[in-house]
């Protein structure tokens, strides 16, 4: 075992390979359903949204995809990332658990979300793209595409639910100063943003009307403009796998091996990034690390939902997926981890769960910033709030170690740093925050919305 800190990678240690989850899942998933006609959609319906390259990997069963070097070349401004060992937070638990994070807040934007925007925003110049669409909760998606869209000289809309427009101002700022145009949906530019309005000229927004309105921009911009997803999709994981690949490594110079991997799960993509590349090991290489995904009691779409076809979008003009939803109209609470409060979850790490091949697990709002607070106290560093789910499982497994007297290698992602969400620190430390029931009720009558899928062969 080395007793270093941090375990550093050098810059020819950047993957030059994507691994792609879908290679090696016992059970694929379902096939993605074109929404007004419920069968499988073509490639014509998906090119509307989509560059043919980013289709290409969203079905391909290649196990490994190589990484352009221009896009190699935008990674080396924060990537490889560090791994490091929280010594710190282990003496305040007084557990016998080795826990390991790997730090994803050091990209310019302070998420895992730029491993992603940056190749969607290359394979999309590479296509000959002049404009993207996308939606943004809280605003870091937003700002990893505009980042990217900066760098391949793409313009950039950006539909931002209004609540996060007003309340969460400087990461609209940060979009801008990229360059990237930023509205708060509901808007009067769309078809559907003005339907939501007339209904309810108060609407703050949601993430699935965001989402409606920027497909709805690129779908009918007769080609002008495509559209990108930050999470959920296969490709967006794929990206993601950066993450778990460089991991590998550290661990390995670390001269220990994870019991347990741990990511927060929104759409997915930060947990598939960290996490599939563990499982390939478990599934080829015969290792044996537990694998958990940490949700919000609030949103509690793996442990609470079901596994069925459902709407990508409020709207019903996204693809439908096979997934653990909540119900595509299902409205969550306002919890201020933003990037968790998302619908459905992407179809792998569903059809994992499904499989028995991975775990999950849902915290509830206080104890995650209670532990948000002590990682910060201990590390120095503030979570996101998101990741902050993952941080409260770390100690939660930790104690448990510590109960049993067990030496548990603990390895979790830390998705993002919370700079920009002092806001939602501030209202936890004066005692403001709350939890919210499982949303029960909610969650039934957005069930009875799905659409009808005749279960496919
Ligand atoms: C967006 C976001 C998430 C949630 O999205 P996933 O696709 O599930 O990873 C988690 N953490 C941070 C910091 C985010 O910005």
């Amino acid at each position: 075992m080395n007793n270093q800190t941090r375990f550093n990678l050098s810059e020819s240690d950047v993957p030059k390979f994507w691994y792609n989850i879908l290679a090696d899942m016992p059970v694929p998933p379902a096939p993605v359903l074109n929404p007004q006609t419920l069968e499988p959609v073509t490639p014509d319906f998906l090119s509307v949204l989509f560059p043919m390259e980013l289709i290409m990997q969203e079905v391909s069963s290649d196990r490994f995809i190589e990484i352009p070097d221009e896009v190699r070349d935008i990674y080396k401004l924060y990537r490889p990332t560090p791994l490091l060992r929280a010594r710190r937070l282990e003496k305040m638990l007084g557990t016998p658990a080795h826990i390991y994070y790997k730090h994803e807040g050091t990209s310019p934007v302070g998420s895992h979300k730029a491993n992603t925007s940056i190749p969607q925003a290359f394979f999309n110049k590479a296509a000959g793209t002049k404009a993207l669409t996308t939606e943004t909760g809280a605003g870091q998606w937003g700002a990893a595409l505009a980042l990217a869209c900066n760098f391949f000289d793409i313009d950039l809309e950006v539909y931002m639910v209004k609540v996060s427009y007003n309340q969460k101002p400087y990461r609209r700022y940060m979009m801008e100063t990229f360059g990237a145009q930023v509205f708060a949906s509901p808007t009067d530019r769309t078809m559907y943003g003005r339907s939501v309005l007339a209904a309810d000229p108060e609407n703050n927004g949601s993430l699935g009307i965001a989402i409606s309105e920027a497909v709805e921009v690129a779908a009918t911009s007769g080609g002008a403009k495509k559209y990108s997803l930050g999470s959920v999709l296969n490709h967006v994981l794929l990206h993601q796998s950066v993450i778990g690949e460089e991991a590998l490594k550290q661990m390995d110079m670390a001269g220990e091996y994870p019991d347990v991997v741990l990511g927060c799960v929104g759409g997915g993509s930060n947990f598939g990034g960290i996490a599939y590349p563990f499982l390939r090991q478990n599934l080829r290489e015969g290792q044996r690390a537990r694998i958990v995904a940490v949700e919000p009691t609030a949103t509690p779409s793996l442990t609470k939902g079901m596994y069925t076809f459902d709407y990508g979008d409020t709207a019903k003009m996204a693809p439908i997926v096979k997934m653990h939803t909540l119900g595509h109209d299902f409205m969550p609470a306002p919890i201020h981890a933003g990037g968790l409060r998302y619908h459905g979850m992407a179809p792998s790490v569903s059809a994992l769960y499904d499989a028995g091949l991975i775990e999950a697990v849902a915290v509830p709002q206080l104890a995650t910033f209670q532990a948000a607070v002590m990682f910060a106290q201990a590390e120095g560093t503030i979570p996101a709030p998101e990741s902050a789910h993952a941080i409260r499982a770390a100690i939660d497994e930790a104690l448990d170690a510590k109960e049993k007297g067990e030496k548990r290698v603990i390895l979790f992602n830390l998705s993002g740093r919370g700079d920009f969400d002092m806001p939602s620190y501030q209202s936890y430390l004066s005692g403001k925050l709350e939890d919210y029931e499982y949303p029960e009720e909610a969650i039934r009558k957005s069930m009875a919305n799905l659409p009808k899928v005749a279960t496919p062969a």
